[in-house]
């Protein structure tokens, strides 16, 4: 059973380096019968910027850390090749908490879900219809309260969670604009994911006057992914009654100590309200969520960029790649296609 390992725990910016690929011992495909397990062959790993902060010793991450030599574990989609467990079988497809390896044992798995509809492409289940679907729903709909009209800013506007938001932002009636990190990006921003507006934020001596530049009356809704000089930017130019929705800070997930934010006072003069979410907390919706997004997908009225990295040993590659950017839509790794 090839697995990737975490070697040592990580300071700074993680490097490929940090993983290794091992050949563990063979793995018994049939289960013993005393237990609560499933046996999984993995199918797809989600690369999600959350694992940085599982990587380290101590950290103020919302989960575990991960155990040096042992393999990282993540979400993704995979196929019950034996099970005990009585809400699973053999021949089922699934998603959700599994390990970088070719099979893995999940006893008494918790976070782990049945797929239903095999009508879409399996891999969705890392993505738009897995983990960052929901968050972008959430984040959106539940935290911001969109009204037709609004002035609506994402940060990292082309990854896996952010072209959701800017498609939800468009089909709410607003008026939508995006940052990223490449031409590349911003032109997909603007030419697939239907954003009024998009740029490329390292190019913007001054993200003040960017943003003074795209949003002349200010910002009613913010959805925040990075954090740090660009939030400091969006807080003064905020409408009165703006919301901001926190979803993820990923420009200080790899330095020792999160820079402060300066302009914070300007959600007591505008009125605006700033909330954080852990989607983690937001699993029982996905039911309504799936209501929302299945016909938009089979109907075609919404689209979804995955970058796909081929092979197990290509996993450490991509998910230090979401830290400098190299992803062009959501990271998926496929370790095997069934
Ligand atoms: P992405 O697919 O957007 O990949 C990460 C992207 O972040 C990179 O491609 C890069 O794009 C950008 N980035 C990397 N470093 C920086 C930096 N220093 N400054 C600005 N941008 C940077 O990731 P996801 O869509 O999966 O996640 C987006 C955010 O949502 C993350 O902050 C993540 O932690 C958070 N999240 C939160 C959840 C929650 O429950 N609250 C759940 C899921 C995600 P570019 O080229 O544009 O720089």
């Amino acid at each position: 059973n090839q697995q990737i390992i975490l070697q040592n725990y990580v300071n700074g910016f993680p490097k490929e380096s940090d993983m290794l690929l091992i050949t563990s011992s063979a793995i018994n495909l049939n289960l013993p019968e005393a237990s609560n397990a499933v046996l999984l062959k993995n199918l797809y790993l989600s690369c999600d910027p959350y694992m940085r902060g599982r990587m380290s010793k101590s950290q103020g991450s919302y989960f575990d850390s991960f155990t040096p030599g042992s393999p990282i574990g993540g979400l993704g989609v995979a196929k019950v090749v034996d099970s005990t467990h009585s809400n699973f079988k053999k021949g089922d497809l699934v998603w959700g908490g599994i390990r970088w390896e070719e099979y893995s044992i999940i006893n008494d798995p918790q976070i782990l879900f049945k797929i239903e509809d095999t009508d879409v492409p399996l891999s969705y289940y890392t993505g738009i219809l897995g983990m960052p679907g929901l968050t972008a729903y959430v984040g959106f709909y539940e935290i911001c309260a969109p009204k037709k009209g609004e002035y609506v800013f994402v940060s990292a506007a082309s990854g896996a969670v952010g072209q959701l938001v800017g498609q939800f932002a468009k089909l709410s009636g607003c008026y939508v604009v995006g940052s990223a990190g490449t031409k590349e990006k911003v032109d997909l921003l603007k030419n697939k994911f239907g954003f009024d507006e998009a740029f490329n934020y390292k190019e913007e001596q001054d993200l003040d006057a960017a943003l003074k530049r795209y949003f002349p009356d200010g910002i009613d809704i913010y959805f925040e992914n990075v954090g740090g000089k660009m939030l400091e930017a969006v807080l003064s130019n905020m409408r009165i009654n703006g919301r901001i929705s926190v979803c993820g800070m990923i420009s200080q997930y790899n330095l020792e100590q999160g820079e402060g934010v300066h302009n914070l006072s300007q959600l007591i003069a505008k009125d605006v309200r700033m909330q954080g979410f852990l989607v983690s907390r937001y699993f029982h919706m996905l039911p309504k969520y799936f209501e929302m997004i299945m016909p938009l997908i089979k109907q075609g009225k919404i689209c979804y960029i995955e970058d796909f990295a081929e092979g197990l040993e290509s996993a450490p590659a991509a998910l230090v790649g979401l830290f400098s950017g190299r992803n062009v839509g959501k990271q998926v790794v496929a370790v095997a296609r069934e």
